[in-house]
């Protein structure tokens, strides 16, 4: 729990002595910063991207403590690959992610015990989004499965796909449909109460990849409409969308892909041109400000805050690093070693795919 004495002080007061504290830890520790975290947090950050190079970047660390200013799975994937002596700390231990928290083990493990049960489970690989749980991500490493991100789905699922295999995808629905779309694939949605009205056999039979009925909160409020409206007053528009929007929204963009393609997009774009941008707000936000030259929206008129990367405030990183400072160490995420065994089984064929 956040002390008293930190929550009391205003966002300047706390950005002050954050740079205080963190020059006073030196190169004992590397700030990571997800793209949607807060500018007066991601201004501390040594390293800013999307999950996967922040995890690349922590395993080429060799500071003792990765601060990471993002949620849980990103926490729990830095100390899968960092050594047992360097220490990931999450600055709010409650900023989870809502689409990974919808793939509990417990149910997973029931799926895939459904599948047993029909005779089925050795027909299909899992594979989870990089958002998911450790222990999900063990799962699939201990039934000879993958791990993927959104930068390289496509990639790993035409290559299980081109090699025979079937596939079930944890946690997002959305991101297996959209990416099972751009390979001439329809992912079929699997239903939890299957015994209730659910998948039936001759439908999972069928199927070349089973959904998981995740999906994030954030980009599930992209709307077609939000799209259509953009279009009529911007006829020249283009709309970059993340894999994470419902399938509607991905089949009216003009482009689809990681928070790192669409930044790498806008920086290669043209100036004078009009883009709409369906992603987390911040991120827009920060967007808008580095290219000037460019007309940028946020597609719709919800606010698409994650809040639970918002969690994480100047107050609670000046904490975890004053604890340091003074020889104290809050908020560590730590993977027990055979989850981490297993996981990494998952994540290091993702490589080999690569
Ligand atoms: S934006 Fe969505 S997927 Fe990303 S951390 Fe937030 S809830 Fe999870």
């Amino acid at each position: 729990m956040l002390p008293q004495k930190y929550k009391a002080l205003s966002d300047e007061v706390a950005v002050e002595k954050i740079a205080v504290a963190k020059k006073k830890l030196g190169d004992k520790i590397m700030i990571l910063g997800h793209h949607y975290q807060r500018d007066e947090v991601l201004q501390f950050a040594d390293r800013v991207g999307d999950s996967l190079y922040l995890s690349k970047e922590a395993a080429k660390s060799s500071a003792e403590y990765i601060i990471f200013c993002g949620v849980y799975f990103m926490a729990e994937t830095a100390d899968m690959v960092t050594s047992n002596a360097q220490k990931v700390i999450l600055p709010d231990i409650t900023a989870g992610c809502p689409m990974a928290d919808m793939a509990p083990i417990g149910e997973v493990k029931k799926a895939w015990s459904d599948l047993e049960v029909l005779g089925m489970a050795n027909d299909f690989v899992p594979v989870t989004y990089i958002n998911s749980s450790a222990d999900v991500k063990a799962f699939c490493g201990r039934c000879g499965g993958y791990v993927c991100t959104s930068a390289n789905a496509k990639m790993v699922l035409e290559k299980l796909i081109n090699d025979g295999k079937r596939i079930f995808f944890f946690p997002d629905r959305y991101l297996s449909t959209n990416t099972g779309r751009t390979i001439g694939i329809d992912a079929t949605l699997w239903e939890r109460a299957r015994d209730n009205g659910g998948l039936g056999e001759e439908e999972i039979a069928s199927a070349k990849i089973l959904a998981w009925n995740g999906y994030c909160p954030v980009h599930a409020k992209f709307s077609t409409q939000d799209i259509d409206d953009l279009r009529e007053r911007y006829p020249e528009i283009k709309i970059i969308v993340h894999p994470e929007v419902p399938e509607q929204v991905a089949k009216k963009a003009d482009l689809m892909g990681s928070t790192s393609f669409i930044v790498q997009q806008i920086e290669d774009a043209s100036a004078g041109s009009v883009w709409g941008i369906g992603t987390e707000v911040h991120l827009v936000n920060r967007l808008v400000k580095k290219n000037p030259d460019k007309k940028i929206f946020i597609i719709g008129k919800l606010s698409c805050v994650c809040s639970t990367m918002n969690r994480i405030s100047p107050q609670n990183l000046l904490w975890v690093l004053e604890s340091l400072t003074d020889g104290r160490i809050e908020n560590q995420v730590s993977v027990s070693e055979n989850v981490k065994v297993d996981a990494l089984k998952a994540l290091d064929r993702m490589y080999e795919l690569s």
